[in-house]
């Protein structure tokens, strides 16, 4: 078996996060926890490719949708709709003119438990919801309630990979495998060495 430290995750900093000023800030909270970045692209990427990205995993409408009335439900609030697919049908449209309104950052990040590590830290899907210290968190306020009423997507920064299988199969959907730079990073040596043994003279 492959070591965790050999984890990789995609993170695409949303055209809200660039036109906010945060791509620094986002970058940040990665690198500092320890991840190495493995590859990263500056572009406007087209809807076709926005659909794509989403419908990788066949469950994905399925679970989304779900997890929205969740949010109702969690909050003691009547779902404005039951069915999970439902929910789901108009999201597609509204993603795709959301992540294609302006440039976006595409990353890959790698380490130890690379793609639980970069959820945690980006938070859950509605800010309302993310925890304080999370980037959705901290930087934007937004809700169902009031992507609802608006007729729009969730802005909420970020997409991170949710699982080890979606990150296989959304990495070669943004950066052929040429793209993704291997090689060491001098604080690996830290986080992964057995013995610390190189460090006094
Ligand atoms: P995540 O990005 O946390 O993995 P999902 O994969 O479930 O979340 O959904 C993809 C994106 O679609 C979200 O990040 C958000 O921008 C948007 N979104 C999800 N559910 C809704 C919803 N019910 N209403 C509006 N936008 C949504
Ligand atoms: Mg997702």
């Amino acid at each position: 078996m492959k070591h965790p430290k050999h984890e990789r995750t995609l993170v695409l900093i949303k055209p809200d996060a660039v036109q906010r000023s945060l791509i620094g800030e986002i970058i940040k909270r990665y690198e500092q926890v320890g991840l190495k970045l493995v590859a990263m692209k500056f572009l406007v990427p087209t809807e076709d490719h926005i659909e794509t990205h989403y419908t990788l995993d066949p469950a994905w409408r399925k679970v989304t949708g779900e997890k929205t009335i969740k949010g109702y439900v969690d909050k003691g609030l009547e779902p404005p709709e039951k069915d999970p697919h439902k929910v789901t049908e108009a999201l597609l449209t509204k993603l795709k003119k959301y992540m294609t309104s302006g440039p976006i950052i595409a990353m890959v990040w790698q380490g130890a438990h690379a793609v639980a590590i970069v959820r945690k830290i980006t938070g859950s899907t509605e800010p309302l919801m993310s925890d304080v210290g999370t980037i959705r968190g901290d930087f934007v306020l937004d809700s169902y309630q009031m992507t609802d009423s608006d007729g729009r997507s969730i802005r909420n920064l970020v997409h991170a990979s949710g699982s080890v299988k979606e990150a296989e199969q959304e990495i070669p959907h943004w950066f052929s495998a040429k793209e993704l730079i291997e090689y060491r990073l001098v604080q690996e040596q830290i986080l992964y060495d057995v013995n610390l043994d190189g460090i006094l003279e």
